[in-house]
């Protein structure tokens, strides 16, 4: 039987996962099938269990599951544990494995662009993406990562959590210190609004890299924000998109696929 994937999701129509694992699939040779899997919202577990049950053999779990899906995990990777939430679910022999994808592809889409060792980092948002991306981003050694959010509390707590006083640190929106960044990364869901954030002038630098999680046709309005405020290189989040997929169909199929040219199919077809 041809082995089975899909995205759980609610809404899943409009994920692009199925388009990005079928030419992983095509360019690597495998053969699989990868779908869109709608659970109610009441009704993750059902679903995923069911369809472990029926013979599936990988999930990737997207908005509003990915807490319940680290609930639903019977063994979870270390990354998983840091995240708090699971973003890819297989079955191995010792039930279903979780891990979070998140942060790797968020560093190895930066790592086109630089090398993260000893750099400013200012990391925007303490929700569910931006604390997916924290241990990640620790790995790489940067200089200092300062996490600021709207609820100052939040940001404080989650950088607590990580217990690297030298090196992480949470603030509010508001509290920002007087210093430039080498690389600032919006991981709050302002852009989804179409809002800017109220950052003071001394954030920017003209020769960083700006990265915005959130993604689409046009440039989002944090990227219009650094643009202004003469930030040359702005990336979005279509390329973490990709990697985290890349990062999954490795862990489910033992082969790392060329991302290059899926990201830029994808990006024509925006
Ligand atoms: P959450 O709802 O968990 O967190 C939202 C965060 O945004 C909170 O920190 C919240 O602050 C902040 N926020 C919301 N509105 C505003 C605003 N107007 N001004 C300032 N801060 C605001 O969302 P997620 O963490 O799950 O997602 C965040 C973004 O990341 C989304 O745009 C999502 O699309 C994107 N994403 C992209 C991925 C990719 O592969 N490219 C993967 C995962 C996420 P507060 O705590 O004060 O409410």
């Amino acid at each position: 039987m041809t082995d089975r994937y899909a995205v759980i999701g609610h809404p899943v129509a409009h994920s692009k996962s199925p388009l990005i694992h079928a030419a992983f699939a095509a360019q690597t040779q495998q053969v699989l099938s990868y779908t869109r899997l709608e659970a109610p919202l009441d009704g993750f577990i059902d679903s995923a269990a069911e369809f472990f049950v029926m013979g599936g053999n990988g999930l990737n779990v997207t908005v509003p599951f990915k807490e319940q899906a680290y609930a639903f995990a019977n063994v979870l990777t270390e990354r998983a544990e840091l995240a708090g939430a699971v973003n890819t679910l297989w079955l191995d022999d010792e039930g279903v494995v979780g891990d979070n994808t998140d942060g790797a592809g968020l560093v190895r889409d930066l790592q086109r662009h630089l090398s993260l060792a000893g750099l400013r980092i200012l990391l925007l948002g303490a929700g569910g993406a931006a604390r997916g991306v924290i241990g990640p981003l620790l790995d790489e050694e940067p200089g200092q990562l300062l996490i600021a959010n709207r609820s100052a509390a939040k940001a404080v707590a989650l950088a607590e959590q990580f217990d690297e006083p030298d090196l992480l640190q949470g603030c509010g929106l508001n509290e920002l210190p007087a210093q430039s960044f080498d690389l600032i990364i919006n991981a709050t869901s302002a852009s989804l609004a179409g809002d800017s954030l109220p950052l003071p002038a001394t954030v920017w630098q003209a020769d960083g890299l700006v990265y915005d999680m959130m993604y689409g046709k046009q440039e989002t309005a944090f990227l219009r924000q650094a643009a202004a405020a003469g930030v040359q290189c702005r990336l979005d989040g279509l390329g973490m998109l990709v990697e985290q997929a890349a990062e999954a169909f490795f862990l489910w199929r033992g082969v790392r696929p060329d991302t290059a040219p899926v990201l830029a199919e994808l990006r024509a077809g925006l």
